[in-house]
C-alpha cells in the first residue's frame, strides 16, 4: 500500500526522524492559510499524488508570498499532473501540502528496500540526490553506497558512519545523518514497510539534515498489524477497477491489451499472459479468481473485464483442482447468460471431473470455443481477435 508524501512525513516526525514543518490542504483557501499559520518568507506548495517526478511536471513550486500560495494552489487542485510515473493520462490533484522553505546546501539519497537476493533490508544512499535514482544506478553505479542490514542488530553506528564519510559529511552533519538513518530504518522496520525512499535528503545552509521528499510504500500482508496505516488509505488514487475487485475478492490488474483473462490462480494467471504474448496476443489484465471462486465471483469477473471498450475476445482457463471442474461449468454458463457476453470466448478446462464440466458447457448451448492445451486456448482466443 503506497501513501502520500505529507503522510509519510506525519509518520517520520512522529519517530524523530527530521522533516520540514508543513500541512496537508484539500482547498486554495486551507493552502494560504497554512502558508500564513507556518510564517516565514518563503514556501513551497507541492501536489500530492502516488507518483514521483512531480518537480518536472509543475507539482513542486517554490514560493515567496502568500499570494503566489494562493495562485499555486489555484493552479494544482484539480489539475490532471503528468509525471514519468503516471501515464499519459496523469493523475488528478486532489490534496496538497504547504511547507516551509527550506535553503538547500546539498540534495542527497537515502532509500531503504528489502533485497531479496540477500533477504535484508539494504540501506542505499548517494550524494546524487534530487534526480532519478535508476538514472545514477544504471549510468553511475559506483556512486551508490549501500549497507545491508542485519534483522537482529538493526542499523549500526559502524555501518551509519561509513555511509556519511562517503557522502562527504563533516562532522555535526555525520552525526545528524547517523541520527536520521537511525530513525528511518528504525520507522520503515516497525511500520512493516516495503519501500522507503527520501529523494532529497537535505543538508540545509544552517547544517540541517532532513527528509524534503518521502515516499512510503507498506507490506500489504502486514497491514493487519496497522489499522492506523490502513487508514490512511486514498482511494481516489486506485485504479477504480481494482478497487471493484478487491471488493468481490478477486486480484485483478488492468493491463494494455484486448484479450480479457480469467484465470484461477495467480501462477496459472501469469502463464495464461504469457501464452497470449508467446501466440502474438496481448492480455487486457491479469484476474485471479482464487481456488474456490463462486458463481457470483465469476460474473463480478466478467463484469469487470467488460467495462473495458478495448476489450475483443476472452480466455477463460480454469485448473480444477480443489475446484471441480463441472461446478467450475456451471458458474460460467450462469456468468456468462447473465453479463449477455458480446465478444468471443475461449474456454479451457482441466482437472477433477473435466468430462462433466466440458459436458455441462455443450449442452448450455454457450456460444463459445473449446480449447485442450494451454497453447491451444492462446492459439484460438489470439485467432478470435483477428477474425
Ligand atoms: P518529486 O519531484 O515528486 O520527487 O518532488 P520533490 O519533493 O522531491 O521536489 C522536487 C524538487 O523541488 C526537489 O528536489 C528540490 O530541488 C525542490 N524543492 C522542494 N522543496 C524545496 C524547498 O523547500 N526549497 C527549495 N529551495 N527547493 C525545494
Ligand atoms: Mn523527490
Amino acid at each position: 500500500m503506497k501513501v502520500h508524501e505529507y503522510q509519510a512525513k506525519e509518520i517520520l516526525r512522529d519517530r524523530g526522524v527530521c522533516v520540514p514543518r508543513g500541512e496537508a490542504c484539500f482547498s486554495v483557501d486551507e493552502a494560504v492559510a497554512a502558508a500564513a499559520q507556518l510564517g516565514g518568507k518563503c514556501w513551497v506548495v507541492k501536489a500530492q499524488i502516488h507518483a514521483g517526478g512531480r518537480g518536472k511536471g509543475g507539482g513542486v513550486r517554490v514560493v515567496d508570498s502568500l499570494d503566489e500560495v494562493r495562485s499555486a494552489a489555484q493552479d494544482m487542485l484539480g489539475m490532471k499532473l503528468v509525471t514519468h510515473q503516471t501515464g499519459v493520462d496523469g493523475q488528478r490533484v486532489n490534496r496538497l501540502l504547504v511547507e516551509e522553505g527550506v535553503d538547500i546546501a546539498r540534495e542527497l539519497y537515502a532509500g531503504l528496500v528489502i533485497d531479496r537476493s540477500c533477504q535484508r533490508v539494504v540501506l542505499m544512499v548517494s550524494a546524487e540526490g534530487g534526480t532519478e535514482i535508476e538514472e545514477v544506478a544504471s549510468r553511475t553505479p559506483e556512486k551508490i553506497h549501500k549497507v545491508i542490514i542485519d534483522p537482529e542488530q538493526g542499523l549500526s553506528d559502524e555501518d551509519a558512519g561509513m555511509l556519511t564519510l562517503e557522502l562527504d559529511l563533516q562532522q555535526d552533519q555525520a552525526a545528524e545523518a547517523v541520527t536520521f538513518f537511525k530513525a528511518l530504518y528504525q520507522t520503515f522496520w516497525e511500520t512493516d514497510a516495503s519501500l522507503a525512499e527520501i529523494n532529497p535528503l537535505v543538508v540545509t545552509t544552517d547544517g540541517a539534515v532532513l527528509a524534503l521528499d518521502a515516499k512510503f510504500n507498506f507490506d500489504d500482508n502486514a497491514l493487519f498489524r496497522h489499522p492506523e496505516i490502513v487508514a490512511l488509505h486514498d482511494k481516489d488514487e486506485e485504479d477504480p477497477d481494482e478497487l471493484d475487485a478487491s471488493a468481490a475478492g478477486l486480484s485483478y490488474i488492468s493491463l494494455e491489451g484486448n484479450i480479457g483473462c480469467l484465470v484461477n490462480g495467480a501462477g496459472l494467471a501469469m502463464a495464461t499472459m504469457d501464452i497470449i504474448k508467446l501466440y502474438g496476443g496481448e492480455p487486457a489484465n491479469f484476474l485471479d479468481v482464487g481456488g474456490g471462486a463462486t458463481t457470483e465471483q465469476v460474473t463480478d469477473a466478467f463484469k469487470i473485464m467488460l467495462k473495458n471498450p478495448g476489450l475483443e475476445a476472452i480466455l477463460v482457463n480454469i485448473f480444477g483442482g480443489i475446484m471441480r471442474c463441472d461446478v467450475v461449468a456451471q458458474g460460467l454458463v450462469q456468468a456468462a447468460a447473465l453479463v449477455e457476453l458480446q465478444i468471443p470466448l475461449v474456454v479451457r478446462l482441466e482437472g477433477t471431473n473435466v468430462e462433466k464440466g466440458r459436458e455441462i458447457l455443450k449442452n448450455s448451448g454457450l456460444d463459445m470455443v473449446n480449447a485442450t492445451t494451454m497453447a491451444d486456448a492462446a492459439e484460438k482466443v489470439v485467432q478470435a481477435t483477428r477474425a
